[in-house]
Order: C-alpha cells, then structure tokens, then sequence
C-alpha cells in the first residue's frame, strides 16, 4: 500500500519542477558567482533570478532584502543575533512560549552566557498570544522581538502585523520565524513593519539546507558568518547556487498553488477533524479555531499519549508526528502543549497536510485510527505514570 504521508510540517516531498530546475547546476552549470568568466557569472543570474521569485512569494519591495542561508535555524539565529548586536544599549529579548527550538534554544543559551533577559510571552488554551503581556514587556530596553507567524504543531496563527506595529513604538526590531507560514499564507511583507522573517525552502516543497532571511532595506544588520562578500557581506560563503535555484522555484510553484492550500488542502483538513471528532470519543481539536494555517490538524486525545498512537500508525503506514520529544529516556510533552496548559490530554497527534494529499489519505486515517485509540485506551486505563520511549 501507498505510503500515507501527514507530516508536511516536519518536511515535504520535493516537486519534480524543482528537481528538474536544479539539476544542471550541479553538471555544466557549476560555476561559482564570484568568479570573472561566464561560467561563473551564470550562477549570478540564475541566483538573481530566484531572489525575485522569493520576493513576489512574500511580497517583498526589493530583491535584495532576501539573503540566502542554509534554512530555517541559521535564519532565525542570525536575525536575533544580528538584533543584540545593532542595538547595543538594549538587553531584553521578547518572543513567546510556543517558538521553535530554533529561536528558544538561542535564547535560553544568551540568556545563560551573556546575561539577555528574555521575555517568554505566554499563550491561552487555544494557544492565543497574550496580547496584554506582550504590551507591558515592551520598553526602550527591548532590542529584538522574535515572534513566529505560524506554530509549526497547532497551525497557531499570531498576529504579527499587529505585534511588529506594537514593537515599533519602542524602537525595537521585530523578526518572524515564517517558516510554516510562506507558501501557505498571502503575504505582502511591503505592506507591513516587519524588520525580518525567517523561511527554509524545504517546508514548501524545495530541498534542504536552503532558506533565506529576509531583512527590510534600511534595518541595520549584522552577518553571522563571516567571510567573503557573498549576499552583500550579509552571509559569507560560496552561495549554493543548485539549493537557490530549488527554492527559488519552490516560490514559484507555491505562489500558483496558494488557491489550492487555502480550499482543497483546507477541505481536506477540516474533512479529517471532523470525521475523527464524530468517530473517536474524547478527542479535541487544539489551537486557534479562527486563525490556523488551513493545512494543520492537531488533534489531542483524553489519557492516552500521541507517541503511541503516531507509532502504531506508523506500522499501519500512515506519517504524522505527536509533538513530543525523547528527552534520557522519558517521554517528555511538547512545549507548545504544555505552555497551552492542556493538562486533559496527555499527548497530541499533529496531522499536516500538502497538495500531494487526496480524499483516500483521510480515508485510511479514518479506517485504522479509531481502532487504534479503543485498543490503546483499554490497554491503558487511566494511568499518570510517565511513558517510557520506545
Ligand atoms: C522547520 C522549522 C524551523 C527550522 O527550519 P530548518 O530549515 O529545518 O532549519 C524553524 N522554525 C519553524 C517554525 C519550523 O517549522
């Protein structure tokens, strides 16, 4: 049987236009941008190329406001770096509770060796940014706001026109990690006060180790890498020019199919939430039920954990992920959860969709989970005790 794959938040399948539009990049076409010769200068051209097709993706005024990095991490690292460094007088962080490791793990690790303090704004139940704290914890001594656009496990949207709006009256810079956002939201990035926005390629359907950060014209910046003058001495290193051109092609391809994610992939969804919530007692759907990204189902289930519900899924070949982590041996819950204080359930299975997805992947969730869910809660009556990892 045909692999289900639900995961698309973790990674996605890369569409064969962008295989095809790489691939002679890494034959004849090798040359590197800095060189003298024609070889060389191609690659520039190319790379230009795919600045202006991540610029109309996410609605950017000029081309050369996207820097390429190697994805996701490297781009939300040097956006709050590069915050401390141009900013000086200013010692204070503000991002939420529910970040990506990419930007929590940074924070905590500043805050630990050089003294940061870092405001974790906190979320309601339906993973909703405390709007009220995150007021208050702007002053004059805020450098950075780190805020994502999307939660990468609930779908969670946060406001951040609104909050960049909010930082800017402090004189702080505002970045977003747009990670799960880009490609499935519209967006017009010209039109709004965001200084910086994060995005890796191989979210929406490019390959990995490519991403870009984009940093408004005029906003100081400060490189993380230093080396050569590659991107305007904002990212040294030789530029990896068959990774540009996949995701350059990956924007492309997503700005066409954005109609298609915002319907069918929406329909698709929502057919899965609520065909579960009539099958399965005792299960919710979490996060923000007015603004979620239109391709992300993550649904809690009562005394039973997600771990092992996502594995005995796995045999039955269906891909998704539960949010939790394996931390020396024990299962730990997930950080988004646990900030949204669901105490009711015990773990959470996140289901996210891409346009590879059809009416049948549904189906087959609907055919094995039920059964999973009646056998799993048998087998473990109410129980506190902490999961052992598989
Ligand atoms: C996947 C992800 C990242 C990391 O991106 P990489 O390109 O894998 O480094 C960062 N933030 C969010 C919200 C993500 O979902």
């Amino acid at each position: 049987m045909r692999p289900v794959y639900l995961d698309n938040n973790a990674t996605t399948h890369v569409d064969v236009d962008v295989l095809q539009a790489m691939l002679p990049f890494f034959t004849d076409q090798f040359g590197n941008a800095s060189s003298m010769h024609d070889i060389g200068t191609a690659a520039g051209v190319v790379m230009k190329a795919a600045r202006r097709q991540l610029q109309a993706l996410i609605g950017a005024k000029f081309d050369h406001e996207i820097i390429f990095t190697s994805g996701g991490t490297e781009s939300d690292n040097t956006a709050i770096l590069s915050g401390l460094d141009v900013m000086p007088d200013r010692t204070e962080i503000v991002t939420s509770a529910v970040e990506h490791p990419a930007v929590l793990s940074l924070c905590a690790h500043l805050e630990k060796t050089r003294g940061v303090k870092v405001h974790r704004i906190p979320v309601d139940h339906h993973g909703r940014l405390n709007l009220n704290a995150y007021g208050k914890t702007l002053t004059p001594r805020v450098a950075i706001v780190s805020i994502m656009w999307a939660n990468n496990e609930t779908g969670t949207i946060f406001p951040v026109a609104k909050l960049a709006e909010m930082a800017k009256r402090v004189g702080a810079l505002f970045h977003t990690d747009a990670v799960q956002a880009v490609g499935r939201l519209p967006m017009d990035l010209k039109a709004t006060a965001i200084d910086m926005l994060s995005l890796s390629s191989h979210k929406l359907h490019g390959p990995k180790g490519i991403g870009a950060l984009y940093v408004r014209r005029g906003v100081p910046f400060s490189s993380l890498i230093k080396g050569g003058h590659q991107e305007r001495d904002r990212r040294a290193g030789t530029e990896n020019t068959p990774g540009i051109v996949g995701l350059g092609k990956a924007a492309e391809l997503a700005l066409g199919y954005m109609d298609d994610e915002t319907t069918r992939v929406k329909l698709l969804r929502d057919r899965l939430e609520e065909g579960l919530l009539e099958r399965i007692p005792e299960a919710f759907v979490t996060g923000d039920p007015l603004a979620r990204l239109p391709n992300t189902a993550n649904i809690a289930f009562d005394s039973i954990d997600g771990e092992a519900i996502q594995s005995l899924l796995n045999r039955d070949g269906i891909a998704c992920s539960s949010g939790s982590a394996c931390t020396s041996g024990f299962l730990e819950r997930s950080h988004v959860l646990e900030a949204m204080s669901i105490r009711r359930a015990r773990g959470a299975v996140r289901f996210s969709f891409s346009r590879y997805n059809c009416e049948e992947d549904v189906d087959r969730v609907f055919e094995v989970l039920p059964g999973i869910v009646e056998k799993l809660r048998e087998r473990f009556p109410k129980s506190s005790k902490r999961a052992k990892c598989r």
